[in-house]
Order: C-alpha cells, then structure tokens, then sequence
C-alpha cells in the first residue's frame, strides 16, 4: 500500500469560532499561501530549533495560553489546520513588541510573522479579526477621518470605562489648556492636533491606494460607509477650496 493510500488528509475542517460551514482544506491552502507569499515571510521566518526563547521572554506567554515558538512551529512545519486554528484566537494575544525577534537564535521575527497572519486573517474576513477590531472601531474613524487615533475630549469615563476610578483624576480645564500651547494646531480638544483638509485628502489617497479601506470594508460594513461619506465630503469641500484659489487667482 503506498504512503499516500495509508495517509489520512483531512478535507474539511470546521471554524470553532463562527457558526458557519466547514471550510474546504483548499481555503486552509489558500490562507497558508497568502502568509507566505508575502515578502517578509522569508525574512521573519529562517529555520526553528523549537528552543523556546522566544516563549521564554514574551509577556504575552505569562498571560495568556499563547506561544511563539508553537505559531512558529506551526508555520515552519506547514501544519494547515494548526494555522487556521491559531488565527481563531491566539494570535491576537500578540503585544507586537518584538522581544521574541530580539532574541531568536535563527534571527526570526514570530512577531512579524504573526502580523502576516493577522493581515491574512483581516483579508479573509475572519470572525476572529471581527471580533478583535470592534471595540477599535471608535479609534479607527477618529484616525481615518481625522488623521489622529486619539483626541483630547476622548479622555473621559465613558470612553475609557476600563480606567476605572481613575479617569476621574482627568478633570483639567482641557480646553482652556489646549488654547494656552502657543501651536495653533494644538488649540483643539477634537483631535490630537488638526490635520489641514490638503493632508486628509492624501491620507485618504493612502489608504485607498494601498487596500485598507477595502480591508475595513470586508471586515465592519458599516464603519466603511460612516468614513466613505466622510471622505467624499472632505473630498469636495477640498475641490472647493481649490476652485475659490483659482477664481481669486483669476480676478
Ligand atoms: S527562539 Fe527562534 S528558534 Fe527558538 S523556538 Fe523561537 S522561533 Fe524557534
Ligand atoms: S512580539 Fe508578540 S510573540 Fe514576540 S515577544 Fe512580543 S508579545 Fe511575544
């Protein structure tokens, strides 16, 4: 009998987290390849001696059922379902901070590589990434439609209901404050600080140009419509602009 008659391939596998179908083992496949065609895929993964540093130093391993070493394992070694399982929850227990990449002795980054499979987790609309992105989604439209990922007014109880008793130490005339920085760019408790119509207009171009609005749109609908109706709006109040500078111009 040979290998391949005696090897069980799993063709199928379900999603632990979303009440949908099983998935085909050829969307695994897909998933897999969309990590490891990315082009820092060979540059954050060279070889694993499963030694464990990696493990060893990161914080997130103190707290959470989360290993490095295991997610890079799991991609040195191609285990498919073991993959998809990881992008269900454990890869979000991720803190970004590189210390695993710091400390590799083959000079990988498992930070960086799950990144990657965060990315693809967005890209495929996992209920995982979902689920993660939610409770962002204020930040995401103060950022995308701002420039800023936070402001000033946001600092407050119930914004930041998590800060328990200490939220209520934040009670500084913010506004009388703001307005004393001699930058006028400061002199607002609405954003971090104002970003001008021209530069949003090229954020905007950014994001467009490289796929996070579609990633947002594949991942929270409705954020995705909030900010495009915002967008077009700067868009046009920019294009006026531009027309009232070139009648002045022209009178
Ligand atoms: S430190 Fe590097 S070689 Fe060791 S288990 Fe982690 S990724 Fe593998
Ligand atoms: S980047 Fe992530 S995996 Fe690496 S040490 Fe920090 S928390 Fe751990």
């Amino acid at each position: 009998m040979s290998h391949a008659e005696t090897t069980r391939v799993q063709t199928v596998i379900g999603d632990p987290v979303s009440a949908g179908a099983p998935l085909a083992r050829a969307k695994l496949e897909d998933i897999f390849a969309d990590i490891q065609s990315d082009l820092r895929f060979d540059h954050e993964l060279n070889g694993c001696l499963n030694c464990g540093i990696c493990t060893a130093t990161c914080p997130a391993a103190h707290y959470y059922d989360f290993s490095p070493r295991e997610i890079v394992q799991l991609l040195w070694t191609e285990n498919l379902e073991g993959i998809y399982d990881a992008m269900q929850e454990k890869i979000w227990a991720c803190a970004q901070c590189y210390t695993c990449a710091a400390r590799c002795p083959f000079g990988n980054s498992p930070g960086g590589l799950i990144m990657l499979m965060r990315e693809t987790a967005i890209k495929h609309q996992m209920e995982s990434a979902k689920n993660v992105l939610r409770p962002f989604s204020r930040v995401m439209l103060k950022l995308i439609s701002t420039g800023n990922q936070l402001s000033p007014d946001m600092i407050n109880k119930d914004h930041f209901a998590d800060w328990g008793p200490n939220v209520s130490k934040v009670d500084a005339p913010l506004k009388l404050l703001r307005k004393a920085i001699p930058m006028p760019t400061l002199n607002t408790t609405a954003t971090a600080w104002e970003v001008n119509l021209k530069t949003s207009v090229e954020l905007y171009t950014i994001w467009e140009m490289t796929g996070v609005l579609k990633q947002l749109e594949g991942i929270d609908e409705n954020l995705f419509d909030v900010i495009t109706d915002i967008m077009d709006e700067k868009r046009e109040d920019w294009k006026d602009f531009l027309a009232e500078q070139e009648e002045a111009k022209n009178d």
